[in-house]
C-alpha cells in the first residue's frame, strides 16, 4: 500500500513527500483506510509510541479539515506538554502545503507567575493541548467546538494514569455537539496498552468503533 492510494490530497502528499515519508508504517497501513473512511467512524488503536501513530492521525486531522472555514474542526490532547508540542509540529509540518491554521493550548507563565491556561480565545483549525487545558479553553468558551469534526486522544492510557481520561477527556467530548443522542465528531483514541479501565473508558468516549491491534 501506497500513501498515494488513500485518496489523501496533494498537498499532504507534498508534506509527506517533503517529511521522506515514502510508504506507509504498519499502523499508518492498518488505521488510515479505517481513519479517511465516509461517513467517518471512531477508531481505537492500540500502538506504542515510535510506531507512526502520530503522522496516522494527523493525516486524519488535516484531511478533514475544510482551510475555508475559520473555526475549530479538529481537537487533540495529548498527556503532556511536550508531547502536545511535539505533536503540533508534526502537524505544522505535515501541513505546511496547505493554509492551516493551529494552537498549542498547554498552560503559560501569567502575571502572577502561575500557570495558566491561555486566556485569549482561538479560532485555530487544529488545536493540539493537554486535558486540563484544552478543558478549561472549551468550558470557558476560548475554544469553540461546535464545528469540530475530529476529536483525538493520544496516549489514553497515560492520561488515565493522570486523571484526566475519565475527567476532562469525557467532559470535552461531552461538550461536543450531538446528532440523535450520538457525537458527530469522528473520535481517535491511541493507546499502548489496554487494561479494564482504559477499555470501559476509551469505549465510553469512543463508542462503535473501528478497533486495531499491533
Ligand atoms: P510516532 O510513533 O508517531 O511517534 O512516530 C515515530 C517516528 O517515525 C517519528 O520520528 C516519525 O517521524 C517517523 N515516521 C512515522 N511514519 C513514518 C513513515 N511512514 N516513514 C518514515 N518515517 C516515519
Amino acid at each position: 500500500k501506497r500513501f498515494q492510494d488513500l485518496g489523501l490530497a496533494p498537498e499532504l502528499l507534498q508534506g509527506l513527500t517533503m517529511m521522506n515519508f515514502f510508504k506507509p508504517s504498519k499502523v499508518q497501513e492498518r488505521a488510515l483506510p479505517l481513519l479517511l473512511q465516509n461517513p467517518p467512524r471512531n477508531l481505537i488503536g492500540q500502538s506504542q509510541s515510535g510506531t507512526g501513530k502520530t503522522a496516522a492521525f494527523t493525516l486524519t486531522m488535516l484531511s478533514r479539515v475544510d482551510f475555508a472555514v475559520d473555526a475549530t474542526q479538529a481537537i487533540c490532547m495529548a498527556p503532556t506538554r511536550e508531547l502536545a508540542r511535539q505533536i503540533l509540529d508534526v502537524v505544522v509540518t505535515m501541513g505546511k502545503f496547505t493554509p492551516v491554521t493551529t494552537f498549542c493550548a498547554v498552560p503559560e507563565m501569567g502575571a502572577d507567575g502561575k500557570m495558566h491556561a491561555p486566556s485569549a480565545p482561538t479560532k485555530a483549525q487544529i488545536v493540539v493541548g493537554t486535558p486540563g487545558t484544552v478543558a478549561n479553553m472549551v468550558k470557558y468558551k476560548k475554544i469553540d467546538v461546535s464545528q469540530v469534526q475530529v476529536f483525538v486522544l493520544d496516549e489514553a492510557d497515560n492520561m488515565l494514569d493522570a486523571g484526566a481520561l475519565n475527567d476532562q477527556c469525557l467532559e470535552v467530548k461531552n461538550r461536543l455537539p450531538k446528532e440523535n443522542g450520538k457525537t458527530k465528531a469522528q473520535i481517535v483514541l491511541f493507546s499502548a496498552t489496554f487494561p479494564d479501565e482504559v477499555r470501559m473508558y476509551a469505549d465510553k468516549i469512543a463508542p462503535e468503533a473501528n478497533k486495531i491491534e499491533l
